[in-house]
């Protein structure tokens, strides 16, 4: 008997945390700094500046020493007054963990959603969210609130259709968006999409570890949040934004993430944020060649709103996706993402966001036809050899050094 000893590098291929680049580890190590000091108010400024890039903003960008769940009430508790409605729409897990959150700060959070399983397997539908706000003659509804990366299903909606349907209803609604997932990964628009708040997280396009997470804020979610009862303290807007001008915080900021966060900014940009997107599209386009040359499902049924960061790959019935990644995991040392809420069980999630490449994207699709094989799923054919065709016919373009 040969017992299995992890040896090399782990692969980390789950939706988020993604992989941290040794460039980004290295800024991190550096000593933590006086964040009252003239160093610590140089690197506040620039990353301040830096994450609208990101955004695609010219608005300001809190910034949170918090996970994304922070972030995400943040969002809520700085427009909204308690007993607010909010058009919530059910794409999948995360966005039914937001909605109990709006329950739980005592808002009334209306759930929109296609039924049963079927909305975990296709992006929001806008021209539901349309009629919704056409009903609601009164404005009653204050905010609609959408995941734009479902990290969940690996369904990536359409922001700019949903903009158009609150436009359409003549609706004064705030847009308050999720891009935890999507932001760095997946093309995102704050101010061409007229979205009001942009939630989003360290862990996952910007490729660092977990503990910093942001609002992008519109002026019409400032000019709201002058207004808004929810109690807020730490999560408060205006405080930060004022310090922030000078590139400080109210409280004691995260500084070596921030670091972590200056590196990350001077990496997508020397990539460039539209080949990052085009190499994430890549690398997700040959990841479902793979998932369909297995005979397998793909979780996303709409091909307009396949994710660029994740690939949900469903089970042959009677198969227990978590065996199939435990399997996995003790083989071949890699982690694959979990199903969540209705579909635990069902499907495993592939991620392939951040620092990835041909190669880290060849080497997980190995780890999962070899995990699938030894789980006795029946393939239709090779995954891995469809991909790599995939990625040959589709050479991505040597840039070159002028
Ligand atoms: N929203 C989405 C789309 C997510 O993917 C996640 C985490 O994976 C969250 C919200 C929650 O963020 P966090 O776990 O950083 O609090």
């Amino acid at each position: 008997k040969l017992d299995f000893h992890p040896a090399g590098r782990h692969f980390l291929q789950i939706p988020g945390p993604s992989p941290v680049p040794d460039r980004i580890l290295r800024a991190m190590s550096y000593p933590t700094i006086d964040h009252r000091g003239p160093e610590f108010g140089a690197l506040g400024l620039k990353v301040l500046e830096g994450i609208k890039t990101i955004f695609k903003t010219t608005q300001p960008v809190v910034i949170y020493p918090a996970s994304g769940t922070g972030a995400w009430e943040a969002a809520l508790c700085n427009t909204l007054s308690p007993g607010d409605a909010v058009l919530m729409y059910e794409t999948g897990h995360f966005a039914t963990l937001w909605k109990k959150m709006a329950e739980n700060l005592w808002l009334k959070p209306e759930f929109l959603g296609l039924p049963g399983i079927e909305g975990w397997r296709r992006g929001v539908q806008a021209e539901m969210i349309e009629a919704r706000l056409k009903g609601d003659t009164a404005h009653a509804i204050k905010a609609v609130c959408v995941v734009h990366n479902e990290t969940s299903t690996g369904v990536t909606s359409d922001i700019a259709a949903v903009r158009r349907a609150i436009d359409a209803a003549r609706h004064p609604a705030l847009l308050i968006v999720d891009t935890i997932s999507g932001l760095a990964s997946a093309d995102y628009r704050h101010d061409e999409w007229g979205v009001d708040v942009t939630v989003s997280g360290s862990q996952k396009g910007l490729m660092l570890p977990p503990g910093i997470s942001f609002n992008a804020v519109s002026k019409k979610a400032l000019e709201a949040s002058r207004t808004a009862k929810l109690p807020r303290a730490f999560w408060g807007w205006s405080e930060i934004i004022e310090m922030n001008k000078q590139g400080y915080w109210p409280y004691t900021p995260n500084t070596n993430l921030l670091y972590g966060l200056s590196e990350s900014l001077d990496m997508i940009l020397e990539e460039g944020l539209e080949n990052v997107f085009a190499r994430h599209q890549r690398l997700a386009a040959a990841c479902r060649v793979a998932v369909t040359a297995w005979g397998l499902e793909i979780q996303c049924a709409d091909p307009a709103v396949y994710s660029p960061v994740l690939t949900g790959v469903i089970m042959p019935e009677g198969v227990d996706a978590d065996a199939v990644r435990k399997l996995i995991y003790e083989h071949f040392d890699m982690s694959l993402g979990t199903g969540l809420g209705k579909v635990k069980g069902r499907m495993f999630r592939i991620g392939h966001l951040g620092e990835c490449n041909d190669l880290t994207l060849m080497a997980t699709l190995s780890g999962c036809e070899m995990g699938l094989q030894l789980a006795g799923v029946k393939l239709a054919g090779s995954g891995v050899a469809a991909a790599m065709d995939y990625l040959v016919k589709h050479v991505a373009k040597p840039k070159l050094k002028v």
